[in-house]
């Protein structure tokens, strides 16, 4: 058997969420992205002598929002813990975070894979602050630091090693992304730092039931990065393991340039932070009344969207995937859908194709589409019940209405004359006409050439084809060559 068939990889994660409050963690400091460098950094973000930090809120009202998304325990008590080290990016020579009583413990994340949903079991969400940045590759001789970031608050998701593969990393990441997002909590951008992950890897033999041995690699800040790394420490300690040697259980750095990782420490050499109780923030008692009322504010999960779209309404996994992506997209199509009270199925599949073939496109994420659920599901209705013919819905009346979202669409109909009832006598008049222009052609049709019907056919949908069905101008004349 080849080497890496024999293996499976171990995946743990550390996710770090930084929150989309509007001030810091533990003062009233701004938190904006992109801020000129160290303006947005008071005596209390240093924790200078004499300042103390107080409790932000929210951040405490989004963990417990997540709690409740993922279906944790809570502690009867928040309470804050110091992790002391040094670093030049963190002045106050410790980090406020939570080590023995974390605000959530326990629950799970559904994560998609082809297969279908799975849960990735949660260790605990904490919460904590972050660290300042420093930027070492500008001048040569200096390091640069930036502490607008220092204290503002982050939730830190750790999950039991419950993942296989980079692709469920993926996965997994892609999950977080979107609830944080369902929950407005964070805006969750990878790409500026608001979402964040260390990784725990180990390997095992197939079939083996205690894990191996695992490094962490510490702040990938891609999916791109994090599949990298999974990847080279898979081949590195499989090559340890059937060389006869032992991984030694380390923490990691990933190297971007190369996708290789090398060791910054064994275990064994952590540091001791020295955790103790926040001395300046005492605990408080977490009261039962505002979970409840955080419970009650809570709103539909992506995953639930997800089934009552692909289980309830009969969508296409892709479809369900598509419209549960973001909490707006969700809450369209579902009030689409609820506002008919008959031919729900059926007006759901029409609501879907629309939007994902003809809005979407045009509207990524819904972003500034000016038509209201009940519009959309009125536009709906005019297709199935087949008022109007499909195309010229499509390409005639939803752009004029998406133009004039005001307008009553039956106006719009008679204004843009796209109704074939009052337009029938028209269309018999246009073909007539076209019929009689080809004396010829009608002869030879008579005469047993029937495919001439696509030579008139093709004159007649050039010029009604926007306002008739072709089904309906077929009809039409056949009736008329046969006269
Ligand atoms: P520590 O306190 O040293 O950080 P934890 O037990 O808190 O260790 O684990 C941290 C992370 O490592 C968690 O995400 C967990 O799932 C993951 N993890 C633990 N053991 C393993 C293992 N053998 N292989 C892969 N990941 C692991
Ligand atoms: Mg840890």
């Amino acid at each position: 058997m080849r080497v890496h068939m024999k293996y499976e990889t171990v995946i743990g994660l550390e996710v770090h969420v930084q929150l989309n409050t509007r001030s810091k963690a533990f003062c009233g400091d701004a938190t904006d992205f992109g801020a000129s460098p160290n303006s947005q950094v008071s005596p209390i973000s240093l924790a200078h002598p004499g300042t103390l930090p107080r409790m932000n809120t929210r951040q405490i009202d989004s963990a417990i929002k997540l709690g409740l998304a993922l279906g944790s325990q809570f502690p009867e008590e928040i309470r804050f813990d110091r992790k002391n080290y040094f670093y030049t990016d963190l002045p106050k020579g410790y980090q406020i975070t939570q080590d023995a009583k974390p605000i959530c413990q326990g629950g799970s994340l559904p994560i998609r894979l082809k297969e279908g949903y799975r849960d990735i079991r949660i260790h605990h969400v904490h919460m904590e602050e972050d660290a300042g940045k420093s930027i070492h590759d500008q001048k040569e001789a200096h390091s640069l630091v930036d502490l607008n970031r220092a204290g503002v608050p982050l939730l830190e998701i750790v999950t039991e090693p419950d993942l296989r593969s980079g692709a469920e990393v993926d996965a997994f990441m892609t999950a977080v992304r979107q609830l944080v997002r369902y929950l407005d909590i964070s805006d969750g951008h990878m790409e500026q730092g608001s979402l964040r992950c260390d990784v725990n890897v180990s390997v095992r033999l197939k079939g083996e039931s205690v894990y191996g041995e695992r490094c962490e690699i510490k702040n990938l800040n891609s999916m791109k990065f994090a599949r990298q790394a999974i990847k080279h420490e898979f081949k590195r300690q499989t090559e340890l393991l059937e060389n006869g040697q032992k991984v030694s259980s380390q923490t990691r750095q990933f190297h971007p340039e190369n996708g290789t990782t090398s060791p910054l420490r064994s275990k064994e050499d952590a540091p001791d932070y020295r955790y103790f109780p926040e001395p300046d923030m005492p605990p408080v008692p977490l009261e039962m009344e505002k979970i409840k009322s955080l419970a009650k504010e809570a709103g539909t999960l992506p995953w639930e969207y997800y089934n009552t779209f692909h289980d309830t309404y009969g969508l296409s996994a892709e479809a369900a995937r598509i419209l549960s992506e973001t909490k707006e997209t969700a809450d369209h199509f579902l009030r689409l859908v609820q506002q008919s009270e008959n031919k729900q199925k059926q007006i759901a599949k029409t609501g879907s194709n629309i939007l994902i073939q003809h809005i979407l496109p045009r509207f990524p994420l819904l972003e500034g589409f000016p038509l209201k659920p009940a519009q959309t599901a009125q536009f709906c209705q005019i297709l199935v019940a087949k008022i109007i013919p499909t195309r010229a819905a499509i390409d005639v009346l939803l752009p004029a209405w998406i133009k004039a979202p005001e307008s009553d669409p039956e106006q719009l109909i008679a204004e843009l004359r796209l109704n074939k009832q009052t337009d029938t006598d028209e269309l018999r008049r246009a073909l007539t006409a076209i019929v009689q222009a080809h004396p010829k052609e009608k002869a030879i049709y008579k005469g047993g050439k029937r495919n001439l019907l696509g030579f008139f056919m093709g004159q007649a949908l050039r010029k009604v084809g926007k306002h008739h069905d072709p089904g309906e101008v077929r009809k039409l004349l056949v009736e008329l060559l046969e006269a």
